[in-house]
């Protein structure tokens, strides 16, 4: 009895640790919603198999790994620092564009709220300002990365860009912050339609940015650090 008991015990541990996976979650609208500004072949490429692919590589570092892992993607990346970077670029391509599909929308003519808005124009002079700043940040890194909008820990509304897969709320990360937007500039996000026009990519997806979306996580962030 004791010694099925211990079985029970060890199978469950096991699965409560070692084999904990993450999942791939769901492309919130279909591949073609966001067309023309990104075309439907390059939506189910980047989703079904750049993005499949970092859950994938994820799940197989963090089997090879001997450290105890959180499956809440937020902590995971809190304590990056202490895994392989297999896992570090893995978690971050899973995270990244998981936050970059829910910040997106096919409806059309979202708006930022008073808050947003009102703190934008504190932070960037007028909402244009903003926008050609995003822009000219995302097209001029160098090499693949990430455009993102932060809000700091001193409740600062800041652009800045990451490299490869790096994000802002890794604890390794050199700028950190709660990310309330991002754009993806991975080649792979804009080749197929756009080839080398990175600032036209970035033009173009202007269109279909959910500003409610945005909104509410500006909300959300304010209160975290407040
Ligand atoms: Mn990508």
């Amino acid at each position: 009895m004791k010694a099925k008991i211990l079985t029970i015990l060890t199978i469950v541990y096991f699965i409560g640790t070692s084999f904990a996976q993450y999942t791939l979650e769901p492309l919130p609208y279909a591949y073609d919603a966001l067309e023309p500004f990104i075309d439907a072949k390059t939506m189910e490429v980047h989703y079904s198999k750049h993005h499949a692919n970092y859950l994938n590589n994820l799940n197989t570092a963090l089997k090879d790994t001997k450290l105890e892992y959180s499956t809440d993607i937020y902590e995971l990346l809190n304590n990056i620092s202490k895994y392989s970077s297999a896992v570090k670029n893995n978690a971050g391509g899973v995270f990244n564009h998981t936050f970059f599909w829910n910040v997106l929308t096919p409806k059309k003519d979202t708006k930022p709220s008073a808050k947003l808005l009102a703190d934008i124009e504190k932070t960037f002079v007028n909402f244009s300002e903003f926008k050609t700043q995003f822009i000219k940040s995302g097209a001029t890194l160098f090499g693949s990365g990430w455009v993102w909008v932060i809000v700091t820990k001193e409740n600062e509304l800041k652009i800045v860009t990451t490299n490869n897969q790096d994000n802002t709320i890794m604890d390794n990360s050199a700028v950190k912050g709660t990310p309330i937007l991002c754009v993806d500039v991975w080649e792979h996000a804009y080749y197929l339609k756009y080839q080398n026009k990175r600032a036209e990519y970035l033009e173009n997806i202007w269109n279909v940015i959910d500003w409610e979306k945005v909104s509410n996580l500006y909300e959300k962030a304010i209160v975290k650090y407040n």
